[in-house]
């Protein structure tokens, strides 16, 4: 018997998480109803094969059932929607995959966790290679990848996973509320999602979370509120590790000339430092992916795993699209796509690793500020090109704190663009047209796409396209 035999479970929106933790909930006994907003294409055939399965499903509206014991939220619905709303009211418990998956994971599972504004996808990724080169049986979960549920029961073989590295949202860390991963860090924090969480204080606390009773702290030296919440709301029983760009001090890891230093999981706390990896191997070549492979480093060093297999791992890990991709070099000019690039903190990153860029940026701003961006990049800006809703937000910060470097707005299509040719032709025209032997032309948008492309890779997509019809 489980705990889930015979509770009445209501599954809160069927995005990426909610099919398969209902497929889970119904295996495990429970008596499942699902609800979802929609009621089209993009949902009915799921909903009919979760109803052939034994769910009952609402379509087109979210009603909290009646009967209902717990609530499995998707983890993008906000704390104020009516659903989340009424259960609180009935005290009824709303908790997320990820907590679900914690609550049924296999004890002698290990999970690393990873949060942050920004490097999630990409620390988790390195983390994951890190431990395959050192022969562990690991999976990454969470955003990308496998659903946390489907990684914590057994495959037909009847195995599971021995380590988990868990990429987490501040939604889902709102969502959770007895995670206790082995080691956790949170890479950064900087203003994202505000709209959401109702500000920073409330984003940055969510993210606190992740540093449990029991788990051992890693933090980003650099980064005010990844120490902070370490100190505030970890266990101070625990280490903190400390991992920054500098010369490391005892109990941390950092960067000694051109190699990557652990003085941290060392045997002699005073005098030891074992050598990772050198700056080469990190890839894609930036200071704050060299932070990045410092982080997950220390993860994988928490759990034992040997320094030959971090430099291994590093050397394996296939970088991810969009993330500061390199697409092709045109008559001295690199071209980069960092559509990944979603809010200013990451733009500013991509930014900081080129001496001369013309920046390609713009779209859904989220709220958020651009002004300290424009100010701290002034210098290496050759040009900008601005597209998508918010653009007259950076125009004014650009004219403000660098009134030399030139601006073009492109709204739409060139009127006299060849058949096929996109929005994304003529921005890679006025970017090339500014653009001088040994610039960068970046698409770092530190924006959203939904007002101008379906999501981020689209927007990446199309850029490099249009780069390569320059070719
Ligand atoms: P996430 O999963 O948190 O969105 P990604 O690894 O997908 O993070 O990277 C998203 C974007 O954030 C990248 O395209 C890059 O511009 C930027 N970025 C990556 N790592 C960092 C970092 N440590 N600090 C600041 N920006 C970063």
């Amino acid at each position: 018997t489980t705990p889930f035999a015979g509770l009445r479970v209501c599954v809160a929106g069927l995005g990426v998480s909610g099919p398969p933790v209902v497929r889970l909930l119904l295996e495990r006994g429970a008596r499942v109803t699902v609800v979802d907003g929609r009621d089209d294409d993009t949902v009915r055939p799921v909903a009919a094969e979760l109803t052939a399965a034994g769910a009952e499903v609402v379509l087109g509206a979210t009603p909290l059932p009646d009967e209902c014991d717990l609530v499995v939220i998707s983890p993008g619905w906000r704390p104020d929607s009516p659903l989340a709303v009424a259960a609180a009211e009935a005290d009824v418990e709303v908790i997320g995959d990820v907590e679900l998956a914690w609550r049924i994971k296999p004890a002698d599972q290990v999970w690393l966790a990873v949060t942050g504004t920004n490097g999630k996808t990409t620390t988790v990724r390195m983390l994951e290679a890190m431990l395959r080169a050192d022969g562990r049986d690991v999976l990454a979960v969470g955003n990308v990848g496998t659903p946390v549920v489907d990684a914590v029961r057994p495959d037909t073989d009847g195995r599971h996973p021995d380590v988990l590295a868990v990429e987490l949202s501040s939604f889902q860390l709102h969502w959770s509320s007895s995670l206790r991963p082995h080691a956790a860090t949170v890479l950064n924090v900087a203003p994202d999602h505000l709209d959401w969480h109702g500000g920073l204080e409330p984003y940055a606390r969510a993210k606190g979370a992740v540093f449990a009773p029991g788990t051992l702290r890693v933090v980003n030296t650099a980064d005010p509120w990844s120490v902070r919440l370490a100190e505030e709301d970890g266990d101070p029983h625990t280490p903190l590790v400390g991992f920054g760009l500098g010369t490391p001090r005892s109990g941390e890891l950092g960067v000694v000339e051109d190699l990557l230093v652990d003085r941290a999981f060392v045997d002699d706390p005073v005098g030891g430092a074992e050598e990772l990896a050198t700056l080469a191997d990190v890839r894609p070549p930036a200071p704050h992916n060299v932070a990045n492979a410092l982080a997950a480093a220390a993860l994988a060093r928490s759990i034992g795993v040997a320094p030959a297999s971090i430099r291994a791992g590093l050397a394996a890990f296939a970088p991810e699209p969009h993330r500061i991709a390199y697409v092709a070099s045109v008559a001295g000019v690199d071209y980069v796509d960092d559509s990944k690039a979603t809010n200013p903190h990451a733009a500013a990153a991509s930014l900081g690793a080129y001496a001369s860029v013309v920046w390609v940026a713009g779209g859904l701003l989220k709220g958020a500020e651009v002004t300290d961006l424009v100010a701290a990049s002034a210098g290496r800006l050759r040009g900008a090109v601005l597209i998508g809703a918010d653009r007259a937000r950076l125009r004014e910060a650009l004219t403000e704190h660098a009134p030399d470097v030139p601006v073009v707005e492109i709204d739409g299509p060139a009127p006299d663009a060849p058949e096929g040719h996109t929005v994304m032709d003529a921005v890679v025209a006025a970017a090339t047209a500014m653009a001088q032997e040994g610039d960068t032309v970046l698409l770092a948008p530190a924006a959203a796409s939904m007002d101008m492309f379906t999501n981020y890779p689209e927007r990446g997509r199309l850029f490099a396209e249009a780069v390569h019809r320059l070719l």
